[in-house]
């Protein structure tokens, strides 16, 4: 059997189309623009990449972006002070802070300073409190990314049984917080886990969201099960060249399962999609306005 392939870069471009029909009709009928603030401390360059691509899709989506660049002595106090500044702005609906932040800043501390409306990542422990209580929080975009394309691919989940390796709290718990929702039977597996490969042997749905370039097996994929790689890994091949590869071993993967996204061009061209779709959902919220269909 060979997988059919799950394209992220087709749904994602399918969803941004959707999005600037809603920015229109909420620009044409409630005069709302929604407004995503990106703040991007220091100068990592993949980060710097990560903000530059989330700019451009906001405005192309027909929103307004803001982008808030801060040197990498910035203290932890004035970032706190530019978070609230935008907490405070109306044209802002939706705040994100680049992570990973410089080391002399608390993480969480930044984190929890954005008002859970407006926190469109989902990070905030009020917002991860939400989903695993069943409310109605702004979810994680790169989970909510793959559960759209799963329910896109299989429709109902329920009763399916479903692994998520990796146990991170952007992407592997609410990952799984999200299968439970949908009633799959979850298993969390990381990096204490014994027997990773009889754990993933018995899944009809794997999430890999790890950091270990190819960690699971193609051979270990049940036949049939769909595969979900948020692994984005830069290796070097024998030419010297590099290349980025998922967490799960792709070329032998592919054989086994039913449905399997590639990287690059599975989930993470989603991520982005999704962050514009939370920055909707977020301003409609803050005004009050049922979200457009
Ligand atoms: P993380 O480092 O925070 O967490 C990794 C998790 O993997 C940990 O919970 C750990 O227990 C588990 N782990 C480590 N070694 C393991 C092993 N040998 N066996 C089983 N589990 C093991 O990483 P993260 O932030 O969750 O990101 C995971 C991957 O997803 C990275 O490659 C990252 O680049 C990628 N990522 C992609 C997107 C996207 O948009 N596509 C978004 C976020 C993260």
């Amino acid at each position: 059997m060979t997988a059919s392939i799950i394209d992220g870069k087709a749904f994602a471009a399918n969803l941004k189309e959707q999005i600037a029909k809603k920015v229109k009709f909420l620009k044409e009928n409630h005069n709302l623009i929604p407004g995503l603030a990106v703040v991007l401390v220091g100068e990592d360059p993949a980060s710097q990449v990560y903000v530059r691509n989330k700019n451009k899709s906001t405005k192309a989506a027909g929103m307004n972006s803001y982008e808030h660049l801060m040197d990498d002595d910035v203290t932890e106090a004035e970032l706190i002070a530019k978070v609230t500044e935008l907490n405070n702005d109306p044209a802002v609906h939706g705040i994100l802070v680049q992570l990973p932040l410089p080391k002399h800043i608390n993480e969480a501390a930044v984190i929890e300073t954005i008002i859970p409306e407006k926190d469109v990542d989902g990070f905030h422990v009020i917002n991860s409190g939400l989903l695993a209580t069943g409310g109605n929080g702004m979810v994680p975009c790169t989970p909510l990314g793959c559960i759209m394309m799963l329910k896109d691919k299989l429709g109902n989940l329920s009763g399916l049984d479903a692994v998520v390796v990796g146990r991170s709290n952007i992407v592997g718990k609410p990952m799984a917080q999200l299968l439970l929702k949908e009633s799959c039977t979850v298993t969390i597996a990381h990096s204490r886990t014994k027997n990773l490969a009889e754990v993933v042997g018995r899944s009809d749905i794997v999430v890999a969201a790890v950091g270990v370039p190819e960690l699971v097996k193609g051979s270990w994929i049940k036949p049939g099960a769909t595969v979900i790689d948020v692994g984005i890994n830069r290796i070097t091949k024998e030419d010297g060249k590099t290349k980025l590869v998922g967490d799960v071993e792709f070329a032998v993967a592919v054989e086994r399962a039913g449905a399997i996204t590639p990287v690059p061009g599975g989930v993470g061209p989603m991520t982005i999609a999704v962050l514009l779709q939370n920055t909707v959902t977020a301003a409609c919220r803050q005004m009050g306005i049922d979200e457009p269909a």
